[in-house]
């Protein structure tokens, strides 16, 4: 795997019963790193790629232990950059589907727009196992506050699942 993709392992924070980060009230992960660098970024505090916890069994477990409630409709993936760190991202996705299967939605935010990721081949099979892919960088002269789910203008809200 390109290393500009792996990561370096690191959660930011987890929050739970999250009512922003997505539809439902959802878990939310953050994790560390991003090197898009947007002016203007809301959270240029988690760039860092070794600020936080490191990803491991541990940490996995407690996630699936707090999605495991009735109420929560899924869990939200953001940075940091997801995509920038797959060696989090993957492992997370494939273990909420192997517990969850199709019960509970898998929101991700992405700097990168969806028609990168679907030429590129390493990013392109995430497609297939996340519901909703909010994409494109934070672009601060398109900034807009009361936009649900996302920052600025440019960026979309793509429902992958019918
Ligand atoms: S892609 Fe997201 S986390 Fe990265 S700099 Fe841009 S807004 Fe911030």
């Amino acid at each position: 795997m390109s290393n500009c993709y792996e990561g370096h392992q690191h959660v930011a924070k987890v929050m739970k019963d999250v009512v922003t980060d997505g539809e439902g009230v959802r878990i939310s992960v953050y994790v560390s790193g991003c090197r898009f660098h947007c002016p203007d970024c809301f959270n240029a505090s988690i760039w860092d790629f070794q600020k936080g916890r490191l990803y491991d069994q541990s940490l996995e477990d407690e996630i699936m232990s707090l999605l495991d409630k009735p109420y929560i409709s899924g869990l939200s993936i953001l940075g940091g950059e997801p995509l920038q760190n797959l060696a989090i991202t993957k492992p997370l996705i494939k273990a909420f589907r192997n517990k969850f299967k199709n019960t509970k939605t898998i929101w991700l935010w992405s700097g990168y727009m969806l028609e990168y990721i679907q030429n590129d081949a390493q990013l392109k099979p995430l497609l297939n196992d996340i519901d909703v892919l909010v994409d494109g960088p934070f672009v601060a002269h398109l900034k807009k506050l009361d936009l649900p789910f996302r920052g600025s203008l440019n960026q979309r809200i793509h429902y992958l699942k019918p």
